[in-house]
């Protein structure tokens, strides 16, 4: 047990499981979102019901967000610290067309949108293409 996943659980009020902590370093570690099929590719013994359970929970309790950037794979990502995934704590997504990617870029908000005066926002996606860093070398 690695107490620093188990503070990052708890502070979300996650029970901290050993699958939960494995899946919480496997986000830590990647820079980018994952898919549910390239998660299960990373435990090729775990239960794929479990690996979604847990991703459902994570989600839940706001400790990752989903992402929809067009590919047809819902994506998930590490929220950052303050996050309550409230409108206010959207950003914009980046997808790279080269590696098919998607970053967080939590330091872009999603601009203001005014909306008719009898609609209500509930939700933003924004996406934006192109080439990453790493794919720009
Ligand atoms: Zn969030
Ligand atoms: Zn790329
Ligand atoms: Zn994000």
């Amino acid at each position: 047990m690695n107490p620093e996943l188990d503070k990052k659980l708890k502070s979300k009020n996650i029970r901290p499981t050993a699958m939960r902590q494995l899946v919480l370093q496997v986000l830590i570690d990647q820079n980018t979102a994952i898919s549910l099929p390239e998660l299960e590719q990373k435990f090729e013994k775990a239960d794929k019901a479990t690996l979604y359970r847990t991703l459902k929970t994570f989600e839940e309790k706001r400790l990752i967000h989903h992402i929809e950037d067009g590919t047809g794979a819902v994506k998930y990502a590490l929220c950052h610290e303050k996050c309550n995934c409230h409108l206010e704590d959207l950003h914009v997504h980046f997808l790279c067309t080269k590696c098919n990617q998607t970053y967080c870029l939590d330091e872009i908000q999603i601009p203001d949108i005014k909306l008719p005066s009898d609609f209500l926002l509930e939700s933003v996606n924004l996406v934006v293409k192109g080439i990453c860093s790493n794919c720009k070398k």
